[in-house]
């Protein structure tokens, strides 16, 4: 079972918090359709992310016991303190290169997909970064730093970061060169001029300052949040793979190797197909859909039934054949992708999501699911079942015409 599930009540508690503190003081910070695609990305990342977070680990592991030039004791706060510098110094590179190699920001890029900036957007996380991140660490498996010191040290900056990912706290003086703070990450979300490339740190922000990628925030300017090439879109599995499209269709196009290598390792900004002709102005507006009554109760129980799927998910997947496991994983992700849709108001979405209720809900209903499901979850399958029905019969009465204040773009 995934570590970080256990933080998934602290998270939701403390975005509850910042809701609340923002309502109270008069701020909007969240906007209903990004909270619940930020939300419904980072609870599916957590699923496909333990299944590549252990090949990681695995390979770790193995360089460890077959390369590793140290032994290291776990009770000796030295590998402790060394881990932690080691981390963040290469958590600094791998993040740096997720932004400045076309094929690492198309994997990084959903993170930034975000055109606001609240402690939802920390838990909008890739689902493929795991593919490529593993490789920057392995100069620490070289010097032995043991497998549960590089774990628990990964865990303790993944938790920290976040924290970073509001905009309630304002500028913390010296805290602000130190460590990675509300106020110098807000700008690494930011596409400002003076943001772009900048403040990649993970816990300490020395290393941008060490490297020449820091930058503070200028009261001035405000950051305006998101990405020079939005992704108009709430759909989660397109914010994952948007770039991947892109970065296919410009490999295709471009002739020769040497052409096409520049396409997958090149800084995006070069990369001349991928450029956006003219990145939309920083006042522009943002992407939006209308949100309606009963939208936003099914968007909310929607998400519910999500995370309560990959909880039930990571706990059986041990147990569970790799067919049946992407089988589990692939209805969950459609519920999202699904779901998406009624936010665009797209034609079809909701008999489409209707289907899809019937295909996913009525098996495990019925007690035919991967595995036997005991006779309370089938009950909770049969009432959430006719909750969604109902909700989408409603829905359909009030939808909202597809009408994106900004136009979706072709890519
Ligand atoms: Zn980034
Ligand atoms: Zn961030």
């Amino acid at each position: 079972m995934s570590l970080i599930l256990y933080a998934i009540p602290f998270f939701l508690g403390f975005i509850a918090l910042e809701y609340l503190v923002a309502k109270r003081t008069g701020q909007q910070v969240h906007r209903f359709h990004d909270a619940v695609t930020s939300l419904n990305i980072g609870f599916i990342s957590e699923t496909i992310r333990s299944v590549l977070k252990l090949m990681s680990v695995f390979v770790y592991a193995l360089v460890v016991d077959q390369v590793a030039v140290f032994e290291w004791d776990l009770k000796n706060p030295a590998v402790w303190v060394l881990a932690f510098f080691m981390y963040d110094f290469f958590y600094y590179w791998a993040h740096r290169s997720g932004h400045e190699v076309n094929l690492l920001w198309a994997s990084h890029v959903v993170h930034h997909s975000s055109e606001e900036y609240n402690l939802t957007t920390a838990l909008r996380q890739s689902w493929t970064n795991q593919v490529f991140y593993w490789v920057f660490y392995l100069p620490m498996a070289i010097v032995g730093i043991p497998v549960k010191v590089f774990v628990i040290t990964a865990l303790v900056s993944a938790l920290y970061q976040f924290w970073s990912h509001t905009r309630l706290v304002g500028k913390l003086g010296w805290l602000d060169r130190v460590f990675v703070t509300p106020s110098n990450h807000r700008c690494h979300h930011g596409r400002n001029d003076y943001c772009i490339d900048k403040n990649y740190g993970g816990t300490l922000i020395i290393w941008d300052r060490l490297f020449g990628t820091y930058t503070e925030e200028r009261d001035a300017e405000p950051v305006v949040y998101g990405t020079l090439s939005p992704l108009n879109s709430w759909n989660p599995v397109w914010g994952n793979f948007k770039n991947y499209a892109t970065l296919w269709r410009d490999m295709r196009s471009a002739k020769g190797l040497g052409e096409k290598l520049h396409v997958v390792f090149a800084p995006p900004g070069l990369v001349k197909a991928s450029r956006p002709e003219t990145p939309p102005a920083l006042n522009a507006r943002r992407f939006e859909t209308p949100v309606t009554r009963w939208q936003t109760v099914y968007g909310w129980l929607a998400s519910g039934l999500v995370l309560a799927l990959v909880i039930e998910l990571l706990r059986v997947a041990p147990d569970l054949s790799w067919p049946a496991r992407t089988a589990f994983t692939a209805m969950i992700v459609l519920n999202t992708a699904f779901l998406s849709r009624i936010f665009e108001g797209r034609t079809g979405a909701i008999k489409l999501e209707a289907a899809r209720c019937l295909l996913m809900l009525a098996p495990l209903a019925a007690g035919l699911w991967f595995y036997p499901v005991p006779l309370a979850v089938r009950g909770a399958a049969l009432v959430s079942l006719l909750a969604s029905l109902s909700l989408l019969f409603l829905l359909q009465r009030d939808s909202a015409p597809y009408k994106p204040l900004r136009p979706m773009d072709a890519a």
